[in-house]
C-alpha cells in the first residue's frame, strides 16, 4: 500500500486542526521512533489520531542510535533467538518499506584467534539462517590478505583472518521525518514543539491530555479515548502525571558515539570489534561520508534532553577502536561527539545494563495509561502494531487491522544539489534548508543542522560556522527578522560547543 505525498505542511494549518478537533480516539504522547510508529500505525487503521511532541521529532533518543537496522549479532550471542528473528524481518521490511532510508552494509569482524574465526563464523552464519528468505545477503569467511585489503587500517600483527556479513544502516531522523509526514498523509495530525502538560481523568480513567504549543504559548485540552505514553527514558515521569508516586519502570542506559573522517576506515566497509573490554562489541561504520565509532553502555540515574559523554567514555571508545587499527584517530581527529540514553526496562537491583532486555514491554495503568517502554529502532514497526492492538480493545474502538507491515512511507523529497554548498565540508544547500521548513516540519536552526541534515552530528565545527549561513536562509523562509536568527545562532552555537571534544572531559 502507498500513501500520497501529503505536500507542504504549515504549522498553522495543523495548529488549525488541532484547534477545530478536540476530540481524537488516539493521542501518542511522544515523537520519537516509538510514538512516532504508534501514531502511524492507528491513522493507517483509520482512526482519528493525533501526535504530540515536546521538542523536534527525534530530538531524545532516536537520532542518537547507531543507525543500525539489524537483529543485533550481540543479541544472538546472548540467546535471544526470538528478538534476533524479529528484528531481521522487521530489516527486510524496513528495506522495502522505506528505501531511500535504508541501505546494505557490509562488516567486517577481524579475527586474531583461529577459534574466534570458527565461533564468529558459526554465529554470522546462524543470524543469516535467522533471516531465512529475508537475508541481506551470506556471511563468508576472509584470510588476513583479504580482510586487509577491505580494512587497509586494520591491526595487521597476528591477524588470523575475519568474517564478512551484511546489515542495514539508516538515517534515524530522517526515518523519523518520514514517519511523520506518513502518518499525515494517513489522515493523522503531528505536532513538535507541543509539550503535554497534563492528563486528562474522568471517573479514574485517563480520558485526554492538556498540552502547550511551546512557540505562541496556546494551552490545549484534548480528549481522547486512548492515550500512549510513548515518552522514552521520560515515559515514568509521564506514568507520574497518573499516578504520583508508582514505581519506575525504566532504568537508562547512556551510549555515546564519535565520529572521525573516512579515512580512519576507507573501502567502505564497516567493523566489529567483538568484544570490548566491558564484554560488548564496538561499531566503526561509515556514515554520511565520516565514520561513526561507538558505543557505550553506562547506567545514569538523571534524563537530561542534552545527555553529555560522562568521564571515561570517550577514551574508552577510542582506546577500543585503536585496538584493532595500525593507525587510529585520537581526540583531535573527532569531528563530533554525541550521547543518547536508552530507554531500558527496568531489572532486578545491580543488574548490568548491557544485560538488561532490549525488548519492550507495554504496560497499561489503572487508569488505562498505555505505556511503551523499552525496545528499539529496528522494531519500532512492529511494536506500534502490538500497542495499537492493545489501545483498540482497551478504548473499546472497532478493531481493524494493521497495515503497516506493507505500508511504503513516504520517502524524502530530493534536493541535492539545487544549489551551491553553503559550506565546503557539508553537503547543506539552501534548498535543503527551504525543504526543511515547507516539508519537513523543521522551526528552528537546531532542526536543520542536528536533524534534518545531520551537520552537527557529522562536524560540529562545519556546523558552527555554517550556522549564520543557515540562519538567515530559515529567517526568510520563517518570516522572521535579523534578531531572531542572531538569537538562533547564540543558542545553535552553546549547543553545538557541547558536541565538540574539546568540551568533554577525559
Ligand atoms: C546509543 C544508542 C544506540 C542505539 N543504536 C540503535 C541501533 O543502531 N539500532 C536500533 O534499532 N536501535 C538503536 N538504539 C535504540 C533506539 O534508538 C531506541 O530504542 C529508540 O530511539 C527509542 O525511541 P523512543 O521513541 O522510545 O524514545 P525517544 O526517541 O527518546 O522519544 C521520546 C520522545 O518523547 C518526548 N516527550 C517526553 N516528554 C514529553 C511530553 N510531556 N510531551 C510530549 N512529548 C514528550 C521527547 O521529547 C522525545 O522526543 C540505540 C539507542 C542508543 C541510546
Amino acid at each position: 500500500m502507498f500513501l500520497n505525498d501529503p505536500g507542504e505542511l504549515s504549522r498553522e494549518a495543523l495548529i488549525a486542526r488541532l484547534e477545530a478537533q478536540p476530540d481524537w480516539d488516539v493521542i501518542v504522547i511522544g515523537g520519537g521512533a516509538t510514538g512516532l510508529g504508534c501514531a502511524l500505525d492507528a491513522a493507517s487503521r483509520g482512526y482519528r489520531t493525533a501526535l504530540l511532541e515536546a521538542h523536534d521529532f527525534a530530538k531524545g533518543t532516536s537520532s542518537r542510535s547507531t543507525k543500525l537496522v539489524h537483529g543485533g549479532v550481540r543479541y544472538l550471542a546472548q540467546g535471544r533467538v526470538g528478538l534476533v528473528h524479529e528484528a531481521l524481518l522487521e530489516r527486510w521490511r524496513l528495506s522495502r518499506n522505506a528505501p531511500a532510508l535504508v541501505r546494505r552494509q557490509r562488516f567486517v569482524v577481524p579475527v586474531y584467534r583461529l577459534r574466534d574465526k570458527l565461533k564468529l563464523g558459526a554465529g554470522l552464519a546462524a543470524y543469516d539462517m535467522l533471516a531465512g528468505s529475508h537475508g541481506f545477503g551470506r556471511a563468508r569467511l576472509l584470510d588476513a590478505a583479504q580482510t586487509l585489503a577491505v580494512l587497509p587500517t586494520v591491526r595487521s600483527a597476528g591477524l588470523k583472518g575475519g568474517i564478512a556479513y551484511f546489515d542495514g544502516q539508516f538515517d534515524d531522523a530522517g526515518l523519523a521525518i518520514a514517519l511523520a509526514r506518513s502518518t499525515v498523509a494517513a489522515g493523522g495530525l503531528v505536532l513538535n514543539y507541543m509539550p503535554v502538560t497534563g492528563l486528562l481523568h474522568d471517573s479514574g480513567k485517563v480520558a485526554g491530555v492538556t498540552a502547550q504549543d511551546a512557540e505562541g504559548g496556546r494551552s490545549f485540552t484534548l480528549s481522547a479515548r486512548v492515550v500512549i505514553n510513548a515518552t522514552g527514558v521520560w515515559a515514568d515521569a509521564l506514568r507520574r502525571m497518573d499516578e504520583p508516586g508508582c514505581a519506575s519502570m525504566l532504568s537508562p542506559s547512556q551510549g555515546v558515539h564519535l565520529v572521525v573522517g573516512a579515512q580512519w576506515l576507507p573501502g567502505g566497509d564497516a567493523l566489529l570489534v567483538p568484544e570490548t573490554e566491558d564484554g560488548r562489541v564496538l561499531f566503526m561504520i561509515p556514515w554520511q561520508g565520516k565514520v561513526l565509532l561507538g558505543t557505550t553502555d553506562t547506567p545514569r540515574a538523571d534524563v537530561p534532553v542534552e545527555p553529555r559523554p560522562l568521564p571515561g567514555e570517550i577514551d574508552f571508545i577510542l582506546r577500543t577502536a585503536a585496538s584493532c587499527l595500525s593507525r587510529a584517530p585520537g581526540r583531535r581527529d573527532v569531528l563530533s561527539v554525541f550521547a543518547g540514553l536508552r530507554p531500558l526496562i527496568s531489572a532486578a537491583p545491580g543488574e548490568p545494563t548491557g544485560r538488561l532486555s532490549r525488548e519492550h514491554v507495554i504496560r497499561t495503568s489503572p487508569s488505562g495509561l498505555v505505556t511503551i517502554g523499552g525496545g528499539k529502532w529496528t522494531t519500532y514497526r512492529r511494536m506500534a502494531e502490538e500497542v495499537i492492538d492493545r489501545a483498540v480493545k482497551l478504548a473499546g474502538l472497532a478493531s481493524r487491522p494493521c497495515e503497516t507491515a506493507e505500508l511504503r512511507l513516504v520517502m524524502p523529497r530530493a534536493t541535492a544539489g539545487a544549489s551551491a554548498p553553503l559550506h565546503p565540508r557539508l553537503d547543506i544547500d539552501r534548498a535543503r534548508v527551504e525543504t526543511a521548513v515547507r516539508f519537513e516540519f523543521a522551526r528552528n536552526l537546531e532542526d536543520v543542522l542536528a536533524r534534518r541534515h545531520r551537520g552537527l552530528f557529522l562536524d560540529a565545527g562545519a556546523a558552527l560556522e555554517v550556522a549564520p549561513e543557515v540562519a538567515a536562509i530559515l529567517a526568510a523562509t520563517l518570516g522572521h527578522d535579523a534578531a531572531w536568527a542572531h538569537a538562533q545562532c547564540d543558542r545553535f552555537g552553546v549547543l553545538a560547543q557541547a558536541y565538540r571534544i574539546e568540551a568533554q572531559a577525559e
